[in-house]
């Protein structure tokens, strides 16, 4: 039995920085990993996907050569080797340097193996029995898959095997027309395969609002993929070596054939063999860790931190609930998960920026609000770069003046909301941002053009 003042299982985007953060301020540290460091976000989730991303956005824009003008000399193709290598590169900076930081560090030692709770101050690695007052859970999640007829018949991708592909699918059938299946979809589009999307609901990213997913489901129908939307996918086989989606739809054809099938249809908690019961932490029916706002379970000594508690599905909210950790438990400074303003992106081409709430959210609040939109098409900087779909826009509340929220769907929109963003986190009414002077030409300087031009929602 080895005690420490501080075990951490998981490696993922909470773990590291906090163990960086314990093991500085003194503490005995152990960091169990049964994977690879960095989790889902560097190994199989932001990274592969954003590089990737990245691969197909250069391989459409050598296809728009015309309208800049320039010709390749021919047919753009794509070597999915090559483009597979390109990723594994950029994964490989990411995973070494975490790995690199973790078994080098002062205070801590590295233990590569599942941990399960023996106990709620004892884990069990390997055979080895670790023990400590604190223990931090960053178990992270893995890809949910539906209770589809058929489905374990055939060798379906998710979003871990699907960045290992190395070959081009002929035909990608996509079941999920959420955040994950549309960022895989284009790209596959890209890269030169047929793309058909099944979705069960009568729109794409059913969380966004309805002008948001319209003009997401444009550009991608232009770009070839194949949206089925009203369509759940109620079987998979297999039939003359193709696999065989069977969709219960009122429109269209009732069954599609493709080569490859990607399961993109949520994510689940990695907590179902951690020994959660041995140490009396409390989940939810779903299987996430139930926390406080200083992400601290039933269980004293026990907190859970990153995607296993269920309060934030993202790389830079598993960051956060380390930072708050650490601000609690080091620094006296009583930083709260309540304090967060939800945000993230959608990858796509263009990409979609976040922050706050939708539309959809302010209308349902009942309060009185502002809103302010503008289409891409009118900001100069996104015809300079002939990049025109989309558009954005802005609500702000009547009474206090403050920003409620903001949709970004267009070139750099992944960079700009943060303007939003920061002037949302600083409590300063819209005026602020809308009197700021910014840079020509970008996108970020029309943002007080939308704020200049308010109407009543
Ligand atoms: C395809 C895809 C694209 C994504 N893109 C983005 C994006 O662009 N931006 C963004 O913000 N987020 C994105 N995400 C989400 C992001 O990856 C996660 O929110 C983030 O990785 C969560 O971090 P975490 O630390 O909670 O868990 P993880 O990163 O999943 O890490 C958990 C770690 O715990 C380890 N582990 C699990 N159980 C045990 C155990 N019992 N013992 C020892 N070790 C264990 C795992 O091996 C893993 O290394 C994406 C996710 C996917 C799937």
């Amino acid at each position: 039995m080895t005690n420490y003042d501080a075990i951490i299982i998981g490696a993922g985007q909470a773990g590291p920085s906090l163990a960086r953060r314990l093991a500085g301020s003194g503490m005995k540290v152990a960091i169990v990993e049964r994977d690879r460091f960095g989790g889902t976000c560097v190994n199989t989730g932001c990274t592969p996907t954003k590089t990737l991303v990245a691969s197909a956005y250069a391989v459409h824009t050598a296809r728009r050569g015309a309208d800049f003008g320039f010709s390749t000399g021919g047919d753009v193709t794509v070597d999915m080797k090559r483009v597979k290598a390109r990723k594994d590169h950029v994964v490989g900076l990411s995973n070494q340097a975490i790995e690199r930081s973790l078994t080098s560090l002062e205070n801590g030692r590295v233990y590569r193996g599942h941990a399960r709770f023996v106990s709620p101050h004892e884990v069990e690695v390997s055979g080895e029995i670790l023990t400590a007052e604190r223990i931090f859970i960053n178990v992270g999640g893995r890809a949910a898959t539906p209770p589809v007829s058929g489905l374990d018949s055939v060798a379906y991708l998710t979003n871990s095997s699907m960045v290992d592909l190395d070959v081009l699918p002929r035909h990608l059938l996509v079941v999920g027309g959420s955040y994950i299946g549309l960022e895989f979809g284009q790209m596959y589009r890209r890269f030169g395969s047929q793309v058909t999307i099944a979705e069960m609901g009568p729109r794409l990213i059913a969380r966004e609002d309805e002008d948001v997913s319209a003009a997401v489901a444009a550009f991608l129908a232009r770009d070839g993929v194949d949206l089925r939307l009203n369509a759940k996918c109620i079987s998979i086989s297999q039939r003359d070596g193709e696999i065989v989606m069977g969709l219960d739809c009122e429109q269209g054809a009732p069954e599609v054939r493709g080569s490859h099938l990607l399961v993109a249809t949520g994510r689940r908690p990695n907590t179902d063999d951690l020994g959660l019961d041995r140490a009396g932490v409390r989940q939810d029916k779903r299987g996430y860790i139930e926390v406080d706002d200083e992400l601290r379970t039933n269980v004293p000594g026990i907190w859970a931190l990153g995607d296993c508690n269920g309060r934030g599905a993202f790389t830079h909210t598993a960051y956060n609930d380390g930072e708050i950790v650490a601000a609690n438990l080091l620094d006296g400074d009583r930083r709260r998960l309540s304090d967060r303003i939800p945000a993230y992106a959608l990858y796509t081409d263009p990409p979609l920026g976040r922050a706050g709430m939708t539309e959809a959210e302010v209308r349902r609040s009942g309060r009185r609000a502002l809103f302010g939109r503008i289409a891409m098409e009118d900001v100069s900087r996104a015809f300079e770069k002939g990049e025109t779909d989309g558009f954005m826009k802005v609500l702000v509340d009547a009474e206090s003046k403050e920003i409620l929220g903001a949709s970004f769907l267009g070139t750099s929109g992944d960079e700009a909301i943060h303007c939003v963003l920061d002037t949302m986190y600083a409590r300063a009414p819209y005026t602020v941002l809308q009197r700021a002077v910014h840079i020509h030409p970008t996108v970020a300087e029309f943002i007080p053009t939308i704020l200049g031009d308010l109407a009543p929602l």
